[in-house]
């Protein structure tokens, strides 16, 4: 169902950027739910419009497509994901974060709102793989320096044993809340306490190991699953194999993936190329020889009067895919003698293919 986003902001068609921005401004500070009677529905949905609008590209795709073009099962980061993975390229469409700059001014910064759970950051790091390995899947060893959970106090800071107590700070909300003056009038924002991460609650005495931050500097091993048929350049996500946080939620792991070229194959989607070279007099008579498939070697059948450039199908010999396995094709290179004996000379002089 497309949504109006014109009359989402109030505004007319032809309204100039600036205007758009306008009204989403006071759209925004009307609606904003850390405001006292703000509207998270309808914050919301202002931001959706204006995450459209608000960007002249979008803009214009949404006057000719309506907002099913922003959908996102509309297919932005072109996710492929089979083998329950998750192939997003890192770019999600029209995300809530992009408010920052337009708010961080406004609302002093990133990560207001509800007392969420803070989030560790992602890690990216990338992997090689052997054309085989692409086409076929393996289990890669990965090794990243991160922050990971201290295994001595689980993640919590505090030594084991000396208990909890209700943080100070906060008086066990997890929440602080500031009041802010601004040209808007006064704004009351929320943010996640920073004496516990919004836990509510400290430790009565902190970890030795990790002195209090739950985590600790880690290099860790782990073997990721890449699965059949991946592309040079997919991004697979792990999720929760990124930077662990105190009392928040781990970040993911992404891990960018890059086949090193074959000399013997090219991959074209889920088929694969590849070439192989012929006498005159195979080519001729026909014959049957043997070449190399990410099976093995395999034989391909040269019928008579095969010409240069002519290319042969091995079905199922390509790339798996939720479809089944591609196709390989070879293209067979006819090669002339560039030196012949006296006797073979002769031969080919008694033949005299000239047509
Ligand atoms: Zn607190
Ligand atoms: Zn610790």
């Amino acid at each position: 169902m497309s949504k109006d986003y014109y009359h989402i902001l109030g505004i007319s068609k032809s309204a100039s950027q600036d205007e758009v921005k306008a009204a989403f401004r006071r759209l925004a500070h009307q609606h904003h739910p850390d405001k006292t009677g703000g509207d998270d529905k309808k914050f919301k949905e202002a931001n959706e419009a204006y995450q459209v609008l608000g960007d002249p590209d979008k803009r214009a795709k949404y006057d000719q497509f309506g907002s099913a073009a922003f959908d996102g099962s509309a297919g932005f980061g072109g996710g492929q994901g089979f083998g329950g993975f998750d192939f997003s390229g890192f770019q999600n469409a029209g995300g809530f974060e992009d408010l920052g700059d337009l708010f961080g001014d406004m609302f002093g910064g990133r990560g207001g709102g509800r007392a969420g759970q803070t989030r560790g950051s992602d890690i990216q790091v990338d992997a090689d793989l052997t054309f085989y390995e692409s086409v076929f899947g393996v289990d890669k060893d990965i090794e990243v320096t991160k922050n990971a959970a201290c295994e001595r106090c689980a993640g919590t800071g505090g030594e084991p044993g000396a208990g909890m107590k209700t943080c100070d700070a906060c008086k066990g909300s997890g929440v602080q809340v500031t009041v802010q003056r601004t040209v808007l009038g006064a704004i009351q924002s929320k943010r996640t306490c920073s004496a516990c991460q919004g836990t509510g609650e400290i430790p009565n005495k902190i970890c030795t190991t990790c002195h209090g931050e739950g985590v600790e500097r880690k290099r860790e091993r782990l073997s990721v699953g890449i699965p059949a048929g991946v592309d040079d350049g997919a991004v697979l996500r792990v999720a929760g194999k990124g930077e662990a946080v105190r009392g928040g939620r781990t970040g993911d792991l992404f891990v960018r993936l890059h086949v090193k070229p074959d000399r013997r194959f090219e991959r074209d989607g889920i088929h694969i190329h590849s070439s192989a070279t012929i006498g005159f007099t195979q080519a001729a008579l026909g014959d049957t020889i043997e070449i190399e498939t990410v099976d093995g070697k395999g034989d391909l059948k040269i019928p008579a009067g095969t010409q240069s450039g002519s290319q042969f199908r091995l079905r199922g010999k390509g790339v798996p895919s939720n479809r089944g396995r591609g196709d390989q094709i070879v293209t067979v290179e006819v090669r002339t003698p560039e030196r012949l004996s006296r006797e073979q000379k002769k031969l080919l002089e008694q033949l005299d293919l000239r047509s």
